[in-house]
């Protein structure tokens, strides 16, 4: 029996030109991606890293809008974090391509723009936002989780457009903050609305597709100490030392954890 491809799918020829129209974009891609590691969005900075990403999507054409998470929208929902920090500068930015006609099914893509500390550059090779390219490899905090994906979106549009095709459904382009530490971003986008029939999470995962994962788990624990004077220090009782137990059995990767 004949491979049947099913309805919609692409042929070989436009899938083709496809791949061709990525690789003739893939140096400006490259060039796009180091200007924006070069825009370090650790929480409190992610407004410049926004704004660049805003203008690219903005210069494509595509409808526009730009919010800060604001706790208060977003609190009710059961997949709000506690927010332990400000977000005077935790701006979400989506650009929408709207389709010529009706039918196509609908995709989100979506990354995030907050990266990690730095910790202490001393321990670079390179400075974390110089985002210097040796060989095939790009060096820079957030290069790869995950400005390397929030580019691959915003181009990979870019290819179909090239290649003269689009989309046959809304796709909504996202990029949040965040990420790092809760996921309040995501939460935020989708609370102002934003729903789709897929979405895509362009998250560095080795080149597998991951349909699911763990998350994290936030927790605090109040240990009580009993304290007295250091001459009768073994009649009271010490907090961090109690703690250290506690921290010792909570930790998944600890020797206990070991031989489950
Ligand atoms: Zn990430």
């Amino acid at each position: 029996m004949p491979d049947t491809p099913p309805p919609g799918a692409l042929d070989d020829a436009t899938a083709a030109a496809i791949t061709a129209a990525v690789d003739a974009g893939f140096d400006q891609q490259i060039a796009f991606l180091q200007e924006l590691v070069r825009r370090p969005s650790i929480r409190g900075q992610e407004h410049l890293a926004q704004d660049l990403m805003f203008d690219a999507m903005a210069a494509r054409g595509y409808a526009m809008d730009r919010w800060l998470t604001d706790p208060d929208d977003i609190r009710h929902h059961p997949g709000f974090s506690p927010v332990a920090v400000s977000y005077a500068n935790a701006w979400n930015v989506v650009g929408t391509h709207r389709p010529r006609g009706t039918g196509g099914r609908s995709l989100i893509l979506n990354g995030h723009i907050d990266v990690v500390p730095t910790g202490p550059t001393d321990m670079w090779t390179y400075p974390p936002f110089e985002a210097r390219i040796e060989g095939d490899w790009m060096y820079g905090r957030g290069a790869g989780d995950m400005k390397c994906g929030v580019v691959a979106n915003l181009f990979a549009l870019d290819a179909l457009r090239r290649a003269g095709v689009q989309p046959a459904g809304t796709v909504h382009l996202q990029t949040v903050s965040e990420e790092e530490s809760t996921g309040n971003g995501a939460l935020s986008t989708l609370v102002r609305g934003y729903t789709a029939d897929g979405v895509l999470v362009s998250e560095p995962t080795g080149l597998r597709s991951v349909r699911a994962t763990l998350g994290v788990q936030w927790f605090q624990l109040k240990v009580r100490g009993y304290p007295v004077h250091v001459a009768i220090a073994g009649e009271g009782a010490n907090a961090i030392e109690a703690a250290m137990g506690l921290v010792t059995a909570l930790n998944p990767n600890g020797p206990d954890r070991g031989t489950e």
